[in-house]
């Protein structure tokens, strides 16, 4: 029988809603949901792919446990007991610390994950916590928390009714935004230019964007900061800040005037690229327009100044009155798990950081992290509080982190490595034991964070597009029995009864004395879904448990494919805020301390030659090159090379060349072409996918090679620990 199922695409997050065509239990079709919601039809190559994930033959189906060096499979019931046997005596002997975990970007694709991976990482108790957060987005959390009071205030462009737009090292052309979820970017940007709007990019690469852009810049990679200073010192230098109905809010206006006094466009010129007239006029037409946006994305992140350049995008819109106005900057209101949005609105705790260290490099806890560059030499290095058992949970840092042959030869090292995944790659080809969760079609999900960050509120959820297996645990249900195990209730635990207990806790400390009358009323539901429904009910749209006869429920959300539409962004400010003055803190004393460095940096001379990355349409990350649709057509991890730099190097288009930064070498194919700025050359990351034992068939054929091998684990941004992965001097010569 033929039928139509709508699903949010897990793939990236743009959370596109697509129509699933299913007859006889497989998937006939891939379309974008023209009534959705928040997409209405749009889609690229990747949401088509999904049916190609689903049916992918190296997707792992059941668990994996190695013996004698070899993967092999085993029942569900073998492999907790081999964890069981294994895990406990480790923590016994060594406790909490001793075993890490590691969490991927793909968990936040995944309601399951999301939700009950924190309740995993609270019952282990260890320190030893590290994501891919420090990979590319921890500074624009930093600074956000820093700002306003919650990592995840984070304010997007208003792009429906902008007028002018300025991007700095993002690229939304192909990713439908990035700590913004946005899809149809080049849709609403057009339209957007149509009413007579100006998109601006600024960007090492003439990028997808730059494409279509009004005006692009060529930036110096890691010069961000130092363009943004340039411009906030225009505009106190010039008298064109203007706060608007943020005057009362904020607070460190006069301390930011001074702390950025001499970053004079002329005196940051040389370190940006960019000369300072183009500073003076980029900064005096953010300031002229009636509605603008700046909006800062990975290559503002992954560079030694990622914290001070999240924060001064920041800046920029505060001190044009651009922040929180229609058409500005915004904040988002979702519908659910959204902490801004709970508590006394106005005024709370802040932010706290270095709360711990880390062992070996003493580099701070950030939002309960440790930067990723630490992973591999917390497990090397001996001493108490040794990682010796690691859980990596939808994560590839061998690939996705620097240095990563390092973490592979550390990951060689451990008494026991878990990995929830559903491929044998490069990382989890290192696993004792693999525990892959469902495809995404065999699934429930809501976006726990992405709408937090998405263009227009709206909430949409899930169901399952195909049956849930019933002789295979969902996710959650995985995360479950580990935590069982690792809590001494032992693999044979009773996980209804512990998820009632855990969400019991979880809801007390909420709600208080009215815990049981909420509980009560989700009492039909288990797993993500009673979450859900509690977070929904409870949140800004909710039905308050009855109080708000009409408000938002699960039921109602299910009974709605399309989803259901909150309308357009508002001002949030001062509700949103929960700095403890209840201000905007333009001026945050960590950040105007960091300033020292940017300061002692003016003068370092320009390498010649560096390297960023590069993001692309048919890929994301590292895990969707064993996927037809996405794989076919030309090699995509070529190294660009300006037609300058090819000649001074000695370079062929098509031909092999080596990259080297110090010790590290790698070789790529070269594609000679004028996109580049001179002196930059630009890889794709997350390839690399030639390491024996991985069991990634198609990616194997063309394998290309892992940039970010290339990279120092200790070099980062010292406020966020987030890793540099961009702007790094190389050297390159023909093969
Ligand atoms: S942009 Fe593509 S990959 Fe991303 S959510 Fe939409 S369809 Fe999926």
């Amino acid at each position: 029988m033929a039928t139509v199922a709508h699903r949010i695409c897990p793939l990236c997050e743009a959370c596109c809603g697509l129509e699933i065509g299913v007859e006889d239990g497989r998937i006939t079709t891939i379309r974008g949901h023209d009534d959705d919601v928040h997409s209405a039809g749009f889609i690229c190559p990747k949401g088509v792919a999904l049916r190609d994930l689903h049916e992918d033959p190296d997707r792992l189906r059941r668990p994996l446990v190695k013996r004698a060096g070899r993967h092999v499979e085993v029942s569900w019931d073998e492999a907790f007991a081999e964890i069981e046997r294994r895990l406990p005596p480790i923590l016994a002997a060594h406790g909490s610390d001793a075993v890490g975990m590691v969490f991927g970007n793909p968990s936040a694709h995944k309601a399951g994950l999301l939700l009950y991976t924190p309740r995993l990482a609270r019952a282990v108790g260890t320190r030893n916590v590290f994501s891919a957060s420090t990979l590319d987005q921890m500074p624009k959390q930093l600074s956000a928390g820093l700002m306003f009071g919650h990592w995840l205030s984070i304010p997007i462009p208003d792009l429906v009714r902008t007028d002018l737009l300025v991007v700095i090292g993002a690229n939304p052309m192909v990713s439908n935004g990035s700590l913004w979820t946005v899809p149809d970017f080049r849709g609403k940007a057009k339209a957007m230019q149509a009413r007579g709007g100006k998109l601006v990019v600024i960007d090492p690469r003439r990028t997808e964007t730059a494409e279509l852009a009004d005006q692009h810049l060529f930036i110096r990679p890691g010069g961000d900061v130092f363009l943004l200073l340039g411009m906030v010192n225009c505009l106190f230098a010039e008298g064109l800040v203007r706060l608007g109905r943020l005057a009362p809010l904020v607070d460190g206006l006069a301390a930011l005037e001074a702390a950025v006094a001499e970053f004079t466009p002329e005196r940051v010129a040389a370190r940006c690229g960019i000369a300072a007239p183009a500073i003076r006029e980029l900064a005096r037409s953010l300031a002229r327009a009636e509605r603008a946006a700046v909006y800062g994305r990975i290559g503002t992140c992954t560079q030694e100044y990622g914290t001070l350049a999240s924060w001064l995008v920041d800046v920029l819109n505060a001190l044009t009155a651009h922040l929180d106005e229609p058409g500005g900057a915004m904040f988002p209101k979702a519908a659910a798990f959204q902490s801004n949005t709970t508590g006394a609105s106005g005024r709370g705790k802040g932010i706290t950081v270095g709360r711990r260290s880390s062992r070996v490099s003493r580099a701070p806890e950030v939002f309960g992290e440790l930067p990723m560059g630490c992973l591999a030499e917390e497990i090397t290095t001996p001493g108490e509080g040794k990682v010796r058992a690691l859980i990596t949970i939808a994560s590839n840092p061998v690939l996705s982190a620097p240095n990563g042959p390092q973490i592979a030869a550390a990951m060689d090292q451990l008494d026991l490595m878990i990995s929830v995944d559903i491929y044998l790659n490069e990382t989890t080809r290192h696993a004792d034991v693999i525990l892959p969760g469902l495809s995404p079609l065999e699934d429930m999900h809501f976006d726990v964070a992405l709408p937090q960050l998405a263009w227009r509120n709206t909430a949409r959820v899930s169901l399952p597009v195909l049956p849930t297996p019933s002789d295979r645990p969902a996710e959650w249900e995985i995360l479950l029995r580990l935590l069982a195990i690792a809590t001494g209730k032992g693999a044979a635990a009773d996980l209804r009864r512990l998820d009632d207990e855990l969400t019991a806790d979880d809801v007390r400390r909420v709600a208080g004395p009215a815990a049981d009358a909420v509980l009560a009323q989700v009492s039909g539901l288990r797993g993500p879904d009673r979450l859900l429904d509690i977070a929904l009910r409870g949140g800004p749209y909710g039905d308050r448990f009855g109080m708000a006869p009409g408000g938002l429920t699960l039921a109602k959300l299910k009974a709605a494919p399309a989803g259901i539409d909150l309308g357009a962004l508002e001002p949030r400010l001062p509700d949103l805020l929960r700095t403890p003055s209840g201000k905007i803190e333009l001026a945050p004393p960590l950040l105007l301390d960091d300033l020292g460095r940017a300061r002692a940096d003016l003068a370092r001379a320009v390498p010649d030659l560096v390297i960023v990355g590069r993001r692309q349409l048919r890929s994301n990350n590292s895990w969707m090159h064993n996927l037809p649709i996405l794989a076919k057509g030309p090699f995509r991890c070529t190294a660009l090379v300006s037609s300058i730099d090819a000649t001074r190097l000695g370079l062929q288009h098509g031909g092999r060349a080596r990259i080297a930064n110090g010790p590290r070498q790698i070789e790529v194919e070269v594609e000679i072409t004028d996109d580049m700025m001179p002196g930059v050359v630009s890889l794709p990351h997350g390839w690399g996918h030639d390491q024996p034992g991985a069991q990634l068939g198609l990616a194997a054929v063309r394998p290309g090679a892992n940039l970010n091998a290339l990279f120092d684990e200790t070099l980062r941004d010292p406020l966020s620990g987030n890793a540099v992965l961009g702007g790094v001097p190389i050297t390159m010569q023909p093969l």
